[in-house]
């Protein structure tokens, strides 16, 4: 019998029962996935009506192997003819270890240690008990803020919702819930291309010293710097100039605070760089890595930190990492992201400077949109702001019928392709998000 035979259409089943992230039990309809090959998912809207489409949001910027990867797909079958799960506690496997071991050799710096966390949100508080945990490891208990920058995600746990934007973020929401972190102001923009980085020298030198003296007001408070390295993410698909890292580099160094860097978007090759901190030249003390990590198979994240970090807190009286969630470094999601982190290695690097030409070309003709406000792309990230907030159910559904799948948010419709996608694939997906816009704003 088939799957759906009598049964009410998967939507209708959907309506009222789940939730669906930020959107209300009665918003606007999701589509059904009913199945996922390569870059292309095979949609079913309420009207009924299928779709083949690209993905060109990669499911939230994890699934860049594609789908139904061969060599993912073969990583996952072996691990599960061994294991799927077993407790971290007192326990070890091959999966955890040679994942670490891959993580550590490919890392900006010399990171030495690894804590395997179930999400991007865990790892995030994860590496900000570390930083109170160093800060108590040297003897001041009192330094437990962290110093961030406006403009940014790290994440929906409260802590990690702690350091998101003040203003666009969920503060408002929670007060009285949400830890009174220290916002230096956004970084300038900037932008990246043929030519290298372009921003205003000026902008940078004002943006220096705010950074600077609020550092400096607050030295004695503070335990870490946390940032997302050179693209700002879910909060505004942003780009700085990599100098502004230098800059929190040497604060970071002045005051033996931890510089985290949140590389949950970035990490795996996004940018254009294996790790966005490589822009930079500089390493990080403590740094945080998801969403690609097991291209988009299974929920993991990692925390790798400096040797430095590790003896502090290991010689500390606490000694132990005070976390331990119970999927913790999960072998099948650790064997998959095994065989994810060598295909980037192995390939992203060329792909993602391909995709970035094709992305450049592909929406180019955006800029002469009158709803267009600004054209960025970095990597295998292409960004089309307007000049307002995205009608995202109409422009969602205006690229569906293109054959794409995109996702807007507040002013931004973009692409974080799959770095499988063909010259084709990026071309089209340039394309969509071009006629959706003017047929949604004509
Ligand atoms: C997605 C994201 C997170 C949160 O990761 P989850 O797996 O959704 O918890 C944190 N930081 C950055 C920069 C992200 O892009």
């Amino acid at each position: 019998m088939p799957k759906t035979a009598q049964r009410p259409a998967l939507i209708e089943r959907d309506r009222g029962l789940l939730w669906h992230p930020y959107a209300a039990l009665d918003g606007p309809a999701p589509y059904a996935v009913t199945a996922a090959d390569g870059v292309h998912l095979q949609l079913t809207a309420a009207d009924g009506q299928t779709h083949r489409v690209i993905d060109a949001m990669s499911s939230w910027w994890c699934a860049v192997h594609g789908y139904r990867n061969p060599t993912l797909d073969a990583a996952a079958a072996d691990q599960l003819g061994e294991f799927s799960h077993v407790m971290f506690g007192g326990l070890t496997h091959e999966p955890a270890i040679a994942l670490a071991e891959r993580l550590v050799a490919i890392a900006p710096g010399p990171m030495a240690h690894v804590f395997f966390a179930d999400s991007g949100s865990v790892s995030v508080e994860v590496a900000l008990k570390l930083a109170v945990q160093y800060q108590i490891g040297r003897g001041r208990p009192q330094r437990q803020r962290m110093l961030t920058v406006r403009g940014g995600y790290h994440g929906d746990t409260f802590a990690a919702m702690s350091m998101c934007d003040p203003v666009g973020g969920m503060h408002s929401a929670f007060p009285g819930l949400v830890a009174g972190q220290l916002f230096a102001p956004r970084p300038p923009q900037a932008s990246y291309g043929p030519d290298g980085w372009q921003y205003d020298e000026e902008a940078l030198q004002d943006w220096e010293s705010a950074f600077r003296e609020l550092a400096a007001a607050h030295r004695d408070e503070l335990a870490a710097i946390v940032v997302e390295p050179v693209l700002q993410g879910a909060g505004g698909m942003y780009i700085y100039p990599p100098q502004c890292l230098r800059v929190m580099r040497e604060v970071a160094d002045d005051y033996d605070l931890l510089l985290i860097a949140d590389e949950i978007a970035t990490a795996f090759g996004r940018t254009g760089r294996l790790f966005a901190c490589e822009w930079a030249d500089i390493a990080p003390d403590v740094m945080c890595v998801g969403k690609a990590l097991t291209g988009g198979y299974l929920t993991l994240a990692a925390v790798l930190m400096t040797e430095r970090v590790g003896s502090v807190i290991a010689s500390s009286e606490l000694r132990a990492l005070l976390h331990g969630p119970t999927f913790m470094a999960n072998p099948l999601a650790c064997a998959i992201a095994a065989a994810s982190v060598d295909l980037i290695t192995t390939h992203a690097g060329e792909q993602v400077a391909r995709i970035e030409g094709e992305l450049q070309a592909a929406l180019a003709p955006a800029r002469d949109l009158p709803v267009v406000h600004d054209v960025r792309v970095l990597g295998a990230v292409g960004v089309v702001q307007l000049d307002r907030d995205v009608d995202v159910p109409a422009v969602a559904a205006a690229a569906v019928r293109r054959g794409v799948w995109v996702r807007p948010f507040r002013d931004l419709v973009y692409t974080m392709p799959p770095y499988v996608s063909s010259a084709e694939h990026i071309a089209a997906i340039g394309a969509a998000i071009i006629g959706a816009t003017c047929e949604v704003y004509r």
